[in-house]
């Protein structure tokens, strides 16, 4: 990266400091807002194949106006405390946009995940767990982690299950960690969430033609050419979901081993098969070119591009050549201060991180509330809604007979209206309506005001504006 890109964290604080400009703060409420409250590191050894192992990893807490405080916990070789700390930031702007009551918290390991076993790697998580739990920084009162990049729910469940284990009399005990299995206390629909959210997220934007239009497109999502860069949970999601229920065609992808490019738009699910058994690479597709230096297809001629890798992708070095005049951030950070600030000149519009990648949090306090509650989202009200449902047919059709009308409820739509929600369908419908009313938050001081001329800077403000009421209402 050039030497003149600011770090991730400063980053950040850049496009803090850019937002808090225009708004009405005092100085010391504004600092204390920007400022990480407080970086955990912790090393520890672990025997492996008859060794001790040392490593490292980091828990940062960005704010607890709220608690407990979330966020994921990465595995990655560059994990670093610059990079944990700008993401725990963005974790507390993120929650705040999308009204998830908690402060922002992120976790970070240096590992390669692919370097170890799987009993190995569960040594090594319950380690780190073990070392984190024991200082309340996994706690379902205080700080609830999830999955993040190199991680799942495989390791979630080593980690509530080590919880569970240390506190076992805790009643609560599953709600210290989301993205859980089902049968460890997870939710359905919390696997895909934030892709849903990023589908989620592109649908709203083009139901406003005036935002559709500052991108200098028209029209639906539908026929749009996207790029979708890393096809791991958050992107594997995202290009299923857009190109299979939205009819978006995915003409590139980028993984770590270069890129595929197909006019006619990439069958999703036959590359994610092939890397599958292709060690992961995407190499030899079939039917698609294969370009070697991937990141280059960052620059096509498409509609939109997704990153939904890691963060810095779109930086100094290739900002001016990037064609597309939409790109949604699914990855954290992918879009560093100066190319944000190239990109905005050209007229690029960009939804940011912090809204678009918000879908995996919004599910995860929904897996957290159901922990709470101990008891699964529909349970109570699926039947109840179907026996109201099926009076209100039964009814029409008893008058229609009576009255010899003739006609009867079509049996598709009879099926589909009796059905009462079960709690995947409450999961997508309550991402759905977070989506789209963080986006209309957001657009409203995007067009309100004259000093704001993006959805980046509209976000911060909004998210801001909030994190500073809490703490007024603290008192402070
Ligand atoms: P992941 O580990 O599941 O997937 C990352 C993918 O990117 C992998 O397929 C990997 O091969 C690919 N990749 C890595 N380096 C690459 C490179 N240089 N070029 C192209 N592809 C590359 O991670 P994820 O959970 O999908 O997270 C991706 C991003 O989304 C991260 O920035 C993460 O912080 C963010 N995010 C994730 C979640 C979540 O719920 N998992 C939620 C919010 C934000």
């Amino acid at each position: 990266m050039n030497v003149n890109e600011p770090s991730f964290r400063d980053s950040v604080d850049m496009m803090f400091d850019r937002a808090v400009a225009v708004m009405n703060l005092s100085p010391g409420l504004k600092q204390k807002i920007k400022v990480c409250n407080s970086t955990y590191t912790v090393r520890f050894g672990v025997r492996l194949r008859g060794e001790i192992h040392t490593f490292t990893g980091y828990r940062s807490v960005h704010s607890e106006h709220m608690e407990p405080v979330k966020g994921g916990i990465r595995y990655a070789m560059g994990v670093n405390q610059d990079e944990v700390e700008a993401l725990a930031a963005l974790m507390t702007y993120k929650c705040a946009l999308v009204e998830a009551p908690f402060g922002g918290s992120k976790g970070g390991l240096c590992i390669d995940p692919r370097q170890y076993e799987e009993h190995e790697l569960e040594q090594i998580t319950r380690r780190f767990a073990y070392e984190l739990i024991k200082r309340d920084l996994i706690n379902p009162a205080q700080n609830v982690p999830a999955p993040d990049m190199g991680t799942g729910e495989r390791e979630m469940a080593w980690i509530v299950d080590q919880y569970a284990r240390m506190n076992t009399t805790d009643i609560n005990a599953r709600a210290c960690v989301t993205g859980k299995p089902l049968n460890s206390g997870g939710i359905q629909g919390r696997v895909e969430a934030t892709g849903r959210g990023v589908q989620f997220a592109l649908r709203e934007f083009f139901r406003h033609p005036e935002d559709v239009a500052a991108a200098h497109l028209s029209g639906g999502l539908a026929g749009k050419r996207a790029v979708v860069q890393g096809l791991g949970n958050v992107g594997s999601h995202a290009a299923r979901f857009l190109s299979t229920e939205d009819d978006v065609k995915v003409v590139g992808i980028i993984e770590r081993d270069g890129g595929l490019w197909s006019d006619v738009g990439l069958d999703i699910q036959a590359v994610l098969d092939w890397m599958k058994a292709h060690g992961g690479s995407v190499k030899g597709f079939p039917g698609a070119t294969y370009v070697e230096n991937g990141a280059s297809l960052l620059e096509a001629d498409c509609d939109f591009v997704v990153p939904a890798a890691m963060e810095g992708v779109i930086n100094l070095s290739n900002a001016d050549r990037i064609r597309a005049p939409l790109i949604i951030e699914a990855a954290n950070g992918p879009i560093t201060a100066g190319a944000d600030a190239i990109l905005r000149k050209k007229g690029t519009i960009i939804i940011p991180d912090m809204y678009a990648n918000a879908g995996g949090v919004t599910v995860s306090y929904f897996e957290w509330v159901k922990n709470l509650s101990h008891i699964r989202f529909g349970r109570m009200q699926r039947r109840a809604e179907e026996a109201r449902n099926r009076l209100l047919v039964e009814e029409l059709e008893t008058l229609s007979a009576d009255q010899g009308l003739g006609w009867s409820l079509n049996s598709e739509f009879k099926n589909r209206y009796l059905r009462g929600s079960d709690e995947l369908e409450l999961v997508r419908s309550g991402l759905d309506d977070t989506m789209r009313i963080a986006y209309q938050s957001m657009r409203e001081v995007w067009h309100g005001r004259n000093d704001v001329d993006d959805l980046r800077m509209a976000a911060y403000i909004v998210a801001i504006d909030r994190v500073a009421a809490s703490y007024r209402a603290k008192g402070l």
